[in-house]
């Protein structure tokens, strides 16, 4: 089977993240995508964020209509209460399949750009095939300039709605990157936890079943406390 993983804080899942998905599922092929909420993100930090829980429930109810995506609890917190590096997520994946899978990495153009900041992300780009979804407002170009040292791009070895990038790095290791262009979803998480706390209703960006758990759950709602706090 062909597999991507795709992780990220999903805090809430919305329409920007199913549709890369979708794009990635059709244009290699793929035969699912493994949803990887992450326990603690290295290099990130969310204004009023909703717990591990919340957000493994609200990914299990925006992909509950998918047949070929699916929830992974491989980035749970680690027992050992260190970060999660990307690298040991798709190590910990590996072993839960079978040698004949192929495994890739997902991921939004955004994150992309800061892929130099990853741990050990040389070896984390040469550890599978990278996907890499365009996001608007940033550029898949740019992306490809941001590789970290030690690899290097060999150009384009397909072109069709999907570009394929030949990486090469250090003892003639190689990867590829796949670039997904064309996928215009103008969302984010940070939008809309802004929103919800300023007291808006969620949105369509959002799934209903999604929106449903959010309003239940009081999530991304500015405290009381903190409301008071700021007025004052
Ligand atoms: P935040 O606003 O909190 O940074 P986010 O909307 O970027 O969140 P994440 O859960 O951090 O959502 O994203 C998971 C992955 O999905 C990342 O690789 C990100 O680049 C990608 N992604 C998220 N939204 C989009 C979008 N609208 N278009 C393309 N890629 C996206």
């Amino acid at each position: 089977m062909r597999i991507a993983l795709f992780g990220g804080s999903f805090d809430p899942p919305h329409r920007g993240h199913l549709a890369i998905a979708r794009a990635a599922l059709v244009r290699l092929q793929l035969d699912r995508v493994l949803f990887a909420p992450v326990g603690s993100q290295p290099l990130k930090r969310g204004t009023h964020p909703a717990s591990f829980e919340d957000r493994v429930a609200m990914v299990n109810l925006a992909i509950a209509d998918e047949p070929h995506f699916a929830l992974s609890l491989a980035d749970s917190p680690r027992p050992d209460g260190k970060p999660n590096y990307t690298i040991d997520t798709i190590a910990l994946v590996r072993k839960e399949l079978s040698p004949a899978d192929e495994l890739f990495l997902l991921l939004g153009a955004d994150s992309f750009l800061s892929i130099r900041k990853w741990h050990r992300a040389g070896d984390l780009l040469l550890a599978c095939p990278v996907i890499v979804a365009s996001r608007p407002g940033f550029s898949l170009m740019q992306a490809l300039r941001a590789l970290p040292a030690g690899i290097t791009d060999e150009g384009e070895v397909s072109a069709g709605d999907v570009t394929a990038r030949r990486l090469l790095g250090l003892g003639g290791r190689t990867s590829t990157l796949y670039l997904l262009p064309d996928i215009e979803e103008e969302v984010s998480a940070t939008a809309i936890r802004n929103s919800l706390a300023r007291g808006a209703q969620p949105d369509s960006t959002i799934a209903p079943q999604v929106r449903d758990y959010i309003l239940r759950r009081e999530l991304y709602r500015a405290e009381p406390a903190r409301v008071a706090r700021h007025t004052h």
